[in-house]
């Protein structure tokens, strides 16, 4: 039992409930949440180590919810790509995989469910980062007395040592920089002990986009071809990135006509490449210095800010989030004129005077991703263009989480709360018309930075596709 005390001093993993005994299980069960992937899976690891010690086999539980807010036909089908090729994975490895969709009784009656029938020594959980720090405890209740592991699989550092809400990169980079030496390492896939080679459970259903047939699903915004879903394509995505971009990123990654970021973000949202995987790549890749820190920032240090936000920061989908000094200055200037306000059909239809903002607008709705330079000008003009900064917010909220396979992420409500709010970000000066001291940007000061010209004539001045007719 050496090794159950050693996960217990481990900062990646909290417990509820005493260390298991096998003689009480016929399993280890992972209930599989974010980290939806076979390798280099802190949580899948940490279950198997424990069943490993009880010599037992380890099972991953999978609950497909159809009924979570924007999970339409573009998001469902690009997650079940991703969990058919992982549980082949799982196979291979001798783990078993058991997918039920959500009964509409919630997620810790479906637990307490699969926990009764497959009777877990232990229950191992991936941390949800759109929930706050403790919020997992609330499912020990369900478990049967059993210890309920939960293990941080998406994050380097764990969320618990970054401590409170931090205010801005500046606050957090340090104490994330401390930690790296000791948390950036691989994780290491080791063999399990004993396979699960039980029969299926009842009412399961195999990982596949096949199952979507027969859900009734939100189907108006439909799959895209631009990004496959599984964690082949991520490694493919990944190795092109490090080949053809990563030498050019610091650079060129803030020119959206260059493709020079990984496009990386829907693999990652989705678990299914962890962010030990593409850091460890990066860190080690032939490629300059500058390049390598620059992606290394925005990888580790923005992306966990972002996730640090959402843990603590219980607003995070509404404006109320944003800080003081913004909320503020925004409502100062909430009766300024707008010169010109669109309805949130509009922008959806990307049918707003700016050619710039709709061919954003058109690469997210058709493709399922928006480079990240657009973002920010796409969220500033919503602001600018819409009744209230509460409406702009909400508005931009529901589109990027609908459309974005990237969507519904801490990354995409910290950049919302940025560009909209002022998060992470600072008063600008001069004060502006309804942007108050938030900062601003042009079309034209944009224009200047990279050829919009190409932009537009990738996204704006090719065919409708059928997603916008
Ligand atoms: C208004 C707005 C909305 C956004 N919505 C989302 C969203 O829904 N989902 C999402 O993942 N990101 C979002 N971002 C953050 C960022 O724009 C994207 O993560 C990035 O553009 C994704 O492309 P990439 O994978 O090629 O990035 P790369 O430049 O290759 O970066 C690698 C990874 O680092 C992380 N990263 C990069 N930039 C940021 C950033 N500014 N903040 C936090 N993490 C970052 C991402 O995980 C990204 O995949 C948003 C930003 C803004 C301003």
């Amino acid at each position: 039992m050496k090794l159950l005390e050693e996960l217990r001093g481990d900062p990646r993993i909290a417990i509820a409930g005493e260390a298991p005994a096998a003689a009480e299980g016929r399993c280890v069960l992972y209930w599989m949440r974010r980290a939806q992937r076979a390798y280099d899976n802190p949580a899948l690891e940490s279950a198997i180590q424990i069943a490993n010690e009880l010599r037992l086999p380890v099972l991953v539980y999978f609950r497909l919810n159809p009924r979570h807010p924007h999970a339409n036909a573009r998001h469902l089908t690009f997650m079940l790509q991703g969990l058919e090729e992982t549980a082949q994975e799982l196979a291979k490895r001798r783990i078993g995989i058991a997918m039920r969709i959500a009964n509409g009784l919630g997620a810790a009656n479906d637990l307490a469910r699969i926990a009764g029938e497959v009777r877990p020594a232990a229950i191992v959980i991936d941390r949800d980062p759109l929930k706050p720090l403790d919020a997992w405890r609330g499912m020990a209740g369900v478990c049967g007395g059993r210890p309920l592991y939960c293990v941080d699989a998406d994050m380097i550092v764990p969320a618990a040592q970054l401590g409170r809400e931090h205010y801005a990169a500046r606050t957090i980079r340090p104490r994330i920089h401390e930690r790296l030496e000791r948390f950036l390492q691989p994780i290491g896939n080791r063999a399990v002990r004993v396979a699960w080679h039980a029969e299926p459970l009842a009412d399961t259903v195999a990982p596949s986009a096949a199952v979507l047939e027969s859900l009734e699903i939100d189907r108006s915004a439909g799959p895209v071809a631009e990004f496959p879903g599984g964690g082949a394509a991520a490694r493919s995505c990944l190795r092109r990135f490090l080949r053809d971009r990563l030498p050019r990123y610091a650079s060129e990654r803030n020119r959206p006509e260059k493709d020079a970021t990984s496009g990386l973000s829907p693999y990652l949202h989705y678990g299914q490449i962890g962010p030990h995987t593409v850091a460890l790549a990066a860190r080690d890749a032939e490629a300059p210095e500058e390049d390598r820190r620059a992606f290394l920032e925005e990888l580790i240090v923005r992306r966990e800010l972002a996730i640090n936000f959402t843990i603590y920061n219980r607003r995070f989908r509404q404006i109320e989030g944003c800080e003081r000094w913004a909320l503020r200055s925004l409502s100062a200037h909430r009766g300024d004129p707008r010169e010109r306000v669109y309805s949130e059909r509009q922008f959806d239809n990307a049918q707003t005077h700016d050619p710039l903002w709709n061919a954003a607008q058109r690469q997210m709705v058709e493709s399922g991703w928006m480079h990240g330079y657009m973002r920010m000008y796409w969220a500033k003009k919503i602001l600018e263009w819409s009744r209230s900064p509460r409406a702009a917010y909400e508005v931009a909220v529901r589109l990027n989480d609908r459309y974005e396979l990237d969507g519904r992420d801490p990354n995409g409500y910290a950049g919302i709360a940025w560009a909209i709010g002022g998060k992470h970000d600072r008063a600008w000066g001069p004060e502006r018309p309804v942007y108050g001291m938030i900062r601003y940007m042009s079309a034209a000061g944009a224009g200047r930075k990279f050829d919009r010209r190409a932009y537009l004539a990738r996204w704006l001045e090719r065919p409708l596709s059928e997603a916008f007719k």
